[in-house]
This record gives C-alpha cells, sequence and structure tokens, in this order.
C-alpha cells in the first residue's frame, strides 16, 4: 500500500485538482491511499470563524460566507452548475457548521475549534472524490474519524493508537482507492478532533504505520526538501537523500515542509517517506531512509 498526501497547496484552486488527477494517471491509483488537506488557506479562514464566534459573533456569518464563496467558486469551475450531487453535499457541509455554531452550548475555545476547523478537511475530500470519480478514478470517500482515535485534548490530541490500529486494519482486505481527511480525528464521544496544525502529514503517517505501508508520498508545491525555505531563500538546494535523523532535525529546527509528528510512525515500520511536487510527478523529489539503512533513525 502508498499512502499520497496532498497538502492545501496542491488543491488551492480548481487547477490543482484538475492536476492531483494528472499526478495519479501518471502514478497510477492501484494500492493507494489518498489523505487530502483543506484547501488553500481554508484552515486559517475557518480560524477566523472559531474567533469571531467567540469575540465578534455579528462577524460569524461574514467570515463563513467567505469560505463558502471560496469552495463554490472551486466547484463552478470543476462541476456542471446544476445536477451533480456534489453541491449539496458542500451545501449540507455548511449547514452542519452553522447548525453547530447556531446549537452549540460549550464555551470551551478548543472544543469548538475542532468541531468547526475540521470542515475545511470533510469539504475538500467531497469536492476532490467527486471530482476523481467524474474524471474516471473511482474512488471512495473515507471519514477517517471513524479510524483514526483519539484522546480529547482538543487541538493537539493523542492517538489511542490501539483502537487507531484495530479499525484502520480493517481497510487493510479493501481494494478501492480511498480518499480521506488530513488532521482529523474523533474521542470516544465521536467529537470531531484535530491532530495540531499542519497535521495532515501525520495523519499519511499514522495510515502507513497501522497498513503497515511501503512508503508515504506527501505531494508538495516544492520539488522535495530543500536546504532552505525558499520563500526566504533564493538559491535553494534540493536534498535528495536524507535520513530520518536529518529530517527530524530539520523538523526540530523549524523548517515547515514536514510536521515533526510524522517521521516516528515511519521509522517504526521503517517506511521511506518521499516529498515531490506535484507539478513535476516525475520527478525523485527527496526520499527519507532510516539511518545507514539500520532503521535506527
Ligand atoms: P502543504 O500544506 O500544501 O503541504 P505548506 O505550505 O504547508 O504546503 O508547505 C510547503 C511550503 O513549505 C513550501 O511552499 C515552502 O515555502 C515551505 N518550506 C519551508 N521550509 C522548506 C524546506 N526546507 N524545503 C521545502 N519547502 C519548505
Ligand atoms: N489543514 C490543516 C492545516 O492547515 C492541516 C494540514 O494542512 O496539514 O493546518
Ligand atoms: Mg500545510
Amino acid at each position: 500500500m502508498r499512502i499520497f498526501k496532498f497538502g492545501g497547496a496542491s488543491v488551492k484552486d480548481a487547477e490543482g485538482v484538475r492536476n492531483l488527477v494528472r499526478v495519479l494517471e501518471e502514478t497510477g491509483t492501484e494500492k493507494t491511499f489518498l489523505v487530502v488537506s483543506a484547501m488553500g488557506k481554508t484552515t486559517n479562514a475557518m480560524e477566523a470563524v472559531v474567533d469571531a464566534y467567540f469575540n465578534d459573533k455579528p462577524s460569524v456569518s461574514s467570515a463563513l460566507e467567505a469560505v463558502q464563496t471560496y469552495h463554490f467558486g472551486i466547484l463552478r469551475e470543476l462541476f456542471p452548475p446544476e445536477g451533480h450531487p456534489v453541491h449539496e453535499k458542500v451545501r449540507s457541509l455548511f449547514e452542519e457548521v452553522r447548525g453547530f455554531l447556531a446549537w452549540n452550548k460549550s464555551p470551551k475555545y478548543n472544543f469548538v475549534y475542532d468541531q468547526v476547523v475540521g470542515y475545511g478537511e470533510l469539504l475538500s475530500t467531497v469536492i476532490v472524490s467527486a471530482y476523481l470519480n467524474d474524471s474516471g478514478i473511482r474512488c471512495s470517500w473515507l471519514d477517517i474519524r471513524n479510524y483514526i482515535k483519539t484522546d480529547s485534548n482538543y487541538r493537539d490530541v493523542s492517538v489511542i493508537w490501539e483502537k487507531t490500529q484495530s479499525a484502520v486494519s480493517e481497510l487493510s482486505n479493501r481494494s478501492e482507492l480511498f480518499v480521506t481527511q488530513g488532521f482529523l480525528g474523533s474521542d470516544e464521544n465521536n467529537f470531531t478532533t484535530t491532530l495540531g496544525r499542519e497535521g495532515s502529514d501525520y495523519t499519511a503517517a499514522i495510515i502507513a504505520y497501522c497498513l503497515n505501508a511501503e512508503s508515504v508520498t506527501i505531494w508538495k508545491d516544492v520539488p522535495g526538501v530543500l536546504n532552505a525555505d525558499p520563500r526566504y531563500f533564493e538559491e535553494t538546494r534540493l536534498l535528495e537523500l536524507i535520513s530520518y535523523r536529518e529530517a527530524i532535525e530539520l523538523a526540530f529546527y523549524g523548517a515547515k515542509v514536514l510536521h515533526p509528528k510524522t517521521i516516528r510512525p515511519c521509522v517504526e515500520n521503517n517506511i521511506p517517506l518521499r516529498i515531490k511536487n506535484t507539478f513535476n510527478p516525475t520527478h525523485d523529489g527527496t526520499v527519507i531512509v532510516p539511518d545507514n539503512g539500520n532503521g535506527n533513525g
């Protein structure tokens, strides 16, 4: 099994979603599992909704409207304007958030945050999976909250490995292409939880660990892990091969290219981790492997 994770930057607009189809046409989809983040900066936009809810209630609806307009714009470019079931699915997700905010009685910021912000990934995966099916790549939308079980330390939960392992293992004897949400889990009362910002990489690693996958590929808008952040440095160099240990050090010193928790589950099962460019899928990118090949990374 290969786990592919597509980040927000790779699906930030209709062109990104079309490009994802091209990547899959290039790589094939056999024994592949897709983890997708919220589109573009949706998580930040949903955080603004939560802030409005706690600090300035009247502005909640315009904050949510902005998220809706953005997603409706993408829908318009990808699907016929009427008659396609994706429109109703997306509309009902927005209805759910509005309903939650209208009825919620909890004053707990972190709890509300997880219930609301998680819709970013629900929206992106509904759209991506519908578009894949329309493009002839058969896939099944999977609600990862039924599989990744966590404690209730909202916004920074810990995975309950035993429960997660047994739930995810059930998927190993199914052969379809799954499209699921990064970043999300659920607690023992089935409330949505989130794994921490940028946590979709971690989701891919959790699934990989539980399925004992052969590899994890994190698809990005950069050629791979670079020796410096290209947003701040003009001359960067691609690191083609690094060890788990080097990757941990990079993450530790703040390289915002891989969520630090991603490495451990891969180390445990010796699963190579690749960072590749969504816009240049045949290029090798970076591969992160055990130190000295002995798995002691
Ligand atoms: P996504 O969520 O789509 O995976 P992010 O925007 O979170 O994408 O991460 C990709 C960005 O990480 C790149 O566009 C790049 O600017 C930044 N980045 C920071 N440090 C590095 C690095 N060492 N190598 C590559 N990219 C880096
Ligand atoms: N969408 C979440 C975030 O932006 C998780 C992720 O993209 O990894 O933090
Ligand atoms: Mg990101």
